[in-house]
């Protein structure tokens, strides 16, 4: 249940087993509302009602609860019911796609709003979750590339002492967590702690972001595979030829820093100078902006525009088939037009 009402100077008493009670408490709380809480019927008493606005019963279970209302309504206190929380002590990791909330999927929003704590990465879409995590603790794990704002093995530990202490923790990350994302590290630290985890899916930017700019990763008879490559530390040549060699569309993540090398390494391994590269950055954001080049130009088109991170490359054909993309219109055209004339 979300609450929009503001409950400053008010006290609410959240009746309920601790673990049944755990949401509403934080949501009540962050209404602005003094919480008092009462797990057990047993300690019931008619003074706990004294100076309360409101009693939120948390259906826990107990039929030792049965009199509550009857009680406060002769108080003339506001009685509530709410369903109990959704048992806890878990961890989920989110794909959240490339940054907005509408490539959440339906899995992924439920998830939000049935977390109690959301550790959230920098590229995940993070600006509305207090809405779409609205009884949730929202924890900014992000990284900026280079320096690592929370270490891998903090974030995993948190996680997973958040989850021990009865939590339902979801991992947001960007895209799909199992792609670059260090999300099977996260799985196997959990079992290993005995931490039960599951995993969902996301739209992983390695394919929607090229969508984005109108690029498809494969297309009949231009490209019927497509490679996807961490620029994070240089390739060796060997892996350069073998690239090169496959004849498909190779997208590449993280792959700004290493751009002089990567064009260069498959250069070397007698990759067509002309062949079309993209630039893509910051797909589906307001400022997505596409570069388009060869694999010779790239690097001075990119310098040129003060290409940043993140972005996303994709190296091929199907480049030139971004005739949806306005701001490369002109120069895929021309390159159409050399590819017609060969
Ligand atoms: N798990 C993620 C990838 C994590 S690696 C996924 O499946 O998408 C981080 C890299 O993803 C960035 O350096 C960038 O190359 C790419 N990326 C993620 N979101 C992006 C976006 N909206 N626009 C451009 N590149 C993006």
């Amino acid at each position: 249940m979300q609450l929009n009402a503001d409950l400053t100077g008010q006290t609410v008493l959240v009746t309920g087993a601790p673990a049944a009670a755990r949401r509403a408490i934080r949501r009540y709380r962050a209404a602005g509302a003094t919480v008092h809480t009462l797990a057990s019927p047993a300690d019931f008493r008619s003074e706990l009602l004294d100076g309360v606005v409101m009693v939120a019963a948390i259906n826990d279970g107990d039929s030792g609860w049965l009199p509550l209302p009857e009680t406060c309504r002769r108080r003339g206190v506001l009685l509530v019911n709410e369903e109990a929380a959704a048992p806890g002590g878990r961890v989920t990791l989110v794909g959240g796609g490339p940054g907005t909330d509408d490539l959440l999927t339906v899995r992924a929003r439920q998830a939000l709003l049935e977390a109690d704590v959301v550790y959230f990465d920098r590229l995940a879409p993070h600006r509305n979750l207090t809405v779409l995590a609205p009884g949730a603790e929202l924890i900014d794990v992000g990284k900026q590339p280079g320096h690592h704002k929370v270490k891998q093995a903090d974030i995993e530990n948190l996680m997973i002492q958040s989850a021990l202490a009865g939590n339902n923790v979801v991992r947001l990350k960007g895209g799909d967590p199992f792609v670059f994302g260090r999300g099977g590290e996260e799985v196997i630290s959990c079992a290993k702690a005995g931490v039960p985890v599951s995993v969902i899916p996301g739209v992983t930017s390695a394919i929607s972001v090229p969508a984005a700019a109108g690029i498809p990763v494969t297309h009949r008879e231009v490209s019927h595979m497509f490679t996807v490559v961490s620029g994070h530390a240089p390739l060796t040549d060997d892996e350069h030829l073998h690239l090169a060699g496959l004849g498909g569309t190779v997208v590449v993540l993280m792959g700004v820093g290493t751009l002089p090398q990567f064009t260069a390494g498959l250069r070397r391994a007698g990759m067509r100078a002309d062949m079309p590269v993209a630039i893509v950055e910051r797909g589906y954001s307001d400022s997505q902006r596409t570069t388009v080049s060869t694999l010779t130009g790239i690097v001075t088109a990119a310098g040129a525009a003060r290409v940043k991170s993140p972005a996303i490359l994709v190296i091929g054909e199907v480049v030139k088939l971004a005739h949806g993309c306005k701001e490369t219109a002109g120069r895929l055209a021309r390159l159409a037009d050399s590819v017609g004339a060969q």
